[in-house]
Order: C-alpha cells, then structure tokens, then sequence
C-alpha cells in the first residue's frame, strides 16, 4: 500500500489534505461558537466557506487525474483539531480563549500550507498543470486566512492579557506567555499584535498602561 515513487505519494497526499479539509468543515462552526471575538468568529464563518470551496477543487483535482475523491484519514489534522477542542472545554469564552483558538487556527494552517505548498511541487513535478494551479490557488488562500488570523491576534492577545490581570494577581504571567505566541506565528511585516499596540515593553507592561486601546469593547 506505501507509495512507491512520487506520482503515487502525490495521491497518499493529496487523500491526506482531502480528509483534513472535510475534518475542518465540521471543526469551524465550533470554534465560530466558540468565540466570543464578533471579528474572530466572523473569520471562522468566511474560512468555512472557503474551507468548502477547497474541498471542491480537491475534488477536480481528483477528477483531473481520473481517480474518485477519496479521503484517507488525517491523522495530523485530528490532532490539531483535539487540541483546539481541549481548549474550548477547559477556558471560559472570553479573550483568553479567543487566543488560544487563534494559536490553534494557525497550527491548522500552517499544516496546511505545508500540504498545499508541498502537492503544488510535486504537481508541477510531475507535470500536472492544472492541478498545480488549483492547489496553488488554495495555497494562497491558506496564507491569507494565517495573516488575517495574526492580524485579529494583535487585538485580542492584549484583551487576553488584560482579562488574567483584572482578576488574579498570580498565574497571569502563564496566560499572557501562552497569548502573545499567536500574534507572532507566520508573520512577516512586523506589524503583527505586540509591535502594533503602543509602546510598553514586553517585559514590564503595566496595567494601565494601553488600556484605551485593550478596552474598545
Ligand atoms: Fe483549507
Ligand atoms: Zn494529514
Ligand atoms: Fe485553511
């Protein structure tokens, strides 16, 4: 059964991200509900809609190669998918969660990106022009939800840090390390939540300090 050149581990690859697709069609309404972020949630809403399309264009690919669309199951992507879900049962809705269902969109992309980078080069390997456009396509489109996400994250990381320093003096310091992760992932202009939020300093931000800014809510 193991793919023995590459025309045939570009199948086996592309049976992986199929199954991985449909896995997150039933995965983002939950974490849309989830969310309590109007912008964050309404992210999620337009990615599954995307997330469909995406299965369609599998689904030509598939049909471009003569073979039936058929998934093999993603491993991987269920284990994103569990961990996100741990998430949302252990955190109250509220900023927090919203970062940690951030932090948890971009691992699902970031895979992605790898899958859709990785089976646009083997098509163009092997010779599969149209197949490399249509998962060249939904490449580009795994990127964009990854920089959108980075962008949302420069708000609700602060709201997030903010959230752990109202109640409890102890045990922020862990929130707000865990928080901030999602706004840097994938981002390469700089201007991803930490730079763009005034200048306190990361190590000793105060309290008060951006509050006008964490507080548009
Ligand atoms: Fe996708
Ligand atoms: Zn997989
Ligand atoms: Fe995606």
């Amino acid at each position: 059964m193991a793919a023995e050149n590459l025309h045939e581990l570009f199948v086996d690859e592309l049976k992986d991200i199929y199954d991985a697709e449909k896995q997150l069609t039933k995965a983002l309404p939950k974490m849309a509900k989830a969310a309590e972020s109007e912008e964050l949630r309404a992210g999620f809403e337009e990615h599954l809609e995307i997330t469909r399309m995406q299965v369609n264009r599998l689904e030509e690919v598939f049909k471009s190669l003569g073979i039936a669309a058929r998934g093999k199951p993603c491993e991987g992507m269920k284990g994103l998918i569990e961990e996100g879900q741990e998430m949302m049962q252990e955190l109250e809705k509220g900023p927090t969660l919203d970062a940690a269902l951030i932090a948890s969109a971009q691992k699902v992309e970031h895979y992605e990106i790898a899958s859709y980078g990785t089976l646009a080069t083997f098509a163009e390997i092997l010779g599969m022009q149209d197949a490399k456009d249509l998962l060249g396509q939904t490449l580009e489109e795994e990127k964009e939800a990854d920089e959108r996400l980075t962008q949302v994250a420069g708000q609700i990381n602060f709201e997030a840090e903010a959230e752990g320093g109202e109640e409890e003096g102890e045990g922020e310091e862990q929130e707000s390390g865990m928080a901030s992760a999602g706004s840097r992932s994938g981002s390469s202009r700089g201007s991803s939540g930490g730079s763009s939020s005034g200048g306190s300093s990361s190590g000793s931000r105060g309290k008060s300090n951006g509050s006008s800014r964490t507080k548009k809510r």
